[in-house]
């Protein structure tokens, strides 16, 4: 096992001036910098820093850092919620570790898709053919990966739309979803 103990640490957020919250961190006695381009293969949401370097994560609604010497979260509500969330995350950095002979690392920095660039490229009818009332409503699940972009039936039916089609599978494909 990679990580075999840490030093918890938990303080009040200082940040937190209307709602009372906590911010953990695991201080590690291992370096894990080698298992961050696993978690950046394997899990959506993140983005991988080179400097540092540090894979940020949202799950939920915390906020996530791996770092070399320790892991950080921050948006917890109790000390035992702290505790528990630290021990998953140690869980989750053991196990990919365990796994790495058949995961492909991966050291890319990700932008994440923002709904108005989407938007911008869709044919702004919002003919409803989606399910969704508006265009833009499809650009914004469509940033959070929650519809599929086949599901804009004039895009691919009408040759109108065939560079913007290009422009918006590629950005599918290079950038990921938000939160
Ligand atoms: S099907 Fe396409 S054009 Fe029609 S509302 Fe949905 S996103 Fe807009």
């Amino acid at each position: 096992m990679l990580i075999e103990s840490y030093n918890l640490q938990v303080d009040v957020a200082d940040h937190s001036t209307e709602e009372f919250e906590y911010e953990a961190i695991a201080h590690l006695p291992v370096d894990i910098s080698h298992v961050l381009p696993y978690l950046n293969a394997t899990l959506t949401n993140g983005t991988y820093y080179t400097d540092g370097p540090v894979f940020s994560w949202r799950r939920d609604n915390f906020k996530i850092a791996f770092w070399h010497d320790r892991i950080a979260v921050e948006h917890i509500e109790t000390r035992e919620q702290a505790r528990d969330i630290i021990d998953e995350l140690v869980k989750l950095v053991n196990e990919t570790w365990e796994k790495r002979t058949e995961i492909e690392p991966d050291t890319k920095t990700y932008e994440n898709l923002q709904p108005l660039e989407l938007y911008r490229l869709l044919p702004k009818t919002n003919c409803k053919a989606c399910g969704e009332s508006t265009c833009f409503s499809f650009a914004l699940k469509s940033a959070a990966g929650l519809v599929e972009l086949g599901q804009c039936l004039p895009l691919y039916a009408e040759d109108q739309y065939e560079e913007q089609r290009t422009q918006l599978e590629l950005l599918l494909v290079t950038k990921r979803p938000l939160l």
